[in-house]
């Protein structure tokens, strides 16, 4: 089972192989990638630079081209893929069919991992994508429960991968277009949710008010957790109540699920999070290294002090474990 970790930048990237991941993603500075926030992400050089660290250290480097193309920027999609095949990248994270034909198009062989923006929620999408395009991994949508992962994975003709720490969406994987609504751009098509260039923050009398394209997002007290301005994870006057009206800011984590997991033959755990800071990498990845050495080789469990570490780094300084547990499913 590979510890896969999020790296936005060099220092991140140093910080996830120094505590031990078996791979890192990355993506490039356009918007191929869905986390294209401004000031993260990789330029050719440093992406050279991460992936000699990387490989000396024993640790894989996936690169995400998994936002959908539009006929007029195929160019800048097809340009990233070829830049990735020919830098020693070890497997692409990809969405669009279109990029997986144009990856084989280069190569029969090069590992593709099925993006968890493609939504493949199913045994015949899975199918769909090996049989047409030999995807060597897919990583499912945080939508399903811990009975439909396990029989998915059970029967999939592809290794599976599921998340199992950090920020949750809707669930709508692949499918949300909240952010465009109010900016013009959303993950799927410029490659970010709730872009920073249109994000204001403002402080009077103690109160702090968050604001996304001008439209007010939340504002918090003196002493509350500021969350950044997403949409889906805003305050607003519902029926005359103010609440959470569509997703309560809240992180994934599945470590206590992590042996069933295991035993339904998930190969890969990836921590959500290439918008995050180094420090809080390497936190994250040496907690969960703890978490699947204990479970790989009976080694010594996090300690209750690590679980801390994790609920301090949650959003909201809570977590959950999402659909995993819908028992209706
Ligand atoms: S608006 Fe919310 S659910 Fe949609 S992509 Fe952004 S964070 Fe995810």
């Amino acid at each position: 089972m590979e510890l896969v970790c999020p790296a936005g930048n060099y220092p991140s990237l140093v910080k996830a192989v120094d505590q031990g991941a078996d791979a890192v993603y990355i993506g490039f500075k356009n918007a191929t990638n869905a986390r294209h926030f401004s000031g993260l992400n990789f330029s050719e050089k440093h992406l050279h630079k991460g992936i000699e660290y990387a490989h000396q250290n024993n640790c894989k480097v996936y690169c995400a081209i998994n936002t959908y193309p539009r006929q007029d920027g195929w160019q800048t999609w097809t340009s990233s893929v070829d830049m990735a095949l020919d830098i020693g990248i070890d497997s692409l994270i990809v969405a669009d069919s279109g990029i997986m034909d144009y990856i084989r198009s280069r190569s029969d062989t090069f590992p593709i991992h099925l993006s968890v923006q493609a939504s493949a929620t199913n045994l015949e999408a899975l199918n769909f994508y090996h049989q047409n395009f030999g995807i060597k991994r897919a990583v499912l949508p945080r939508v399903l429960s811990l009975k439909q992962v396990t029989q998915l994975a059970q029967k999939s003709p592809v290794e599976i991968e599921v998340f199992g720490f950090g920020s949750l969406c809707i669930m709508a994987e692949g499918r949300c277009y909240l952010s465009s609504y109010l900016t013009g751009e959303s993950p799927n098509t410029q490659g970010v949710c709730s872009p920073s260039s249109h994000v204001r923050w403002e402080e009077n009398d103690g109160v702090l008010k968050s604001r996304l394209n001008n439209l007010l997002i939340d504002q918090f007290e003196e002493g509350e957790n500021a969350g950044y301005p997403t949409l889906c994870k805003g305050r607003f006057e519902v029926e005359g109540n103010i609440e959470y009206a569509l997703e309560e800011p809240t992180s994934l984590n599945t470590m206590d699920i992590l042996p069933e997991l295991h035993q339904a033959g998930v190969v890969a755990i990836k921590i959500e999070g290439r918008q995050r800071s180094p420090a809080y990498i390497e936190t994250v990845a040496n907690v969960w290294r703890k978490v699947i050495d204990a479970e790989l080789k009976n080694s010594a469990a996090p300690t209750e002090q690590d679980k801390q570490k994790l609920t301090a780094l949650s959003e909201g300084r809570q977590t959950t474990i999402g659909a995993y547990e819908r028992s209706w499913q």
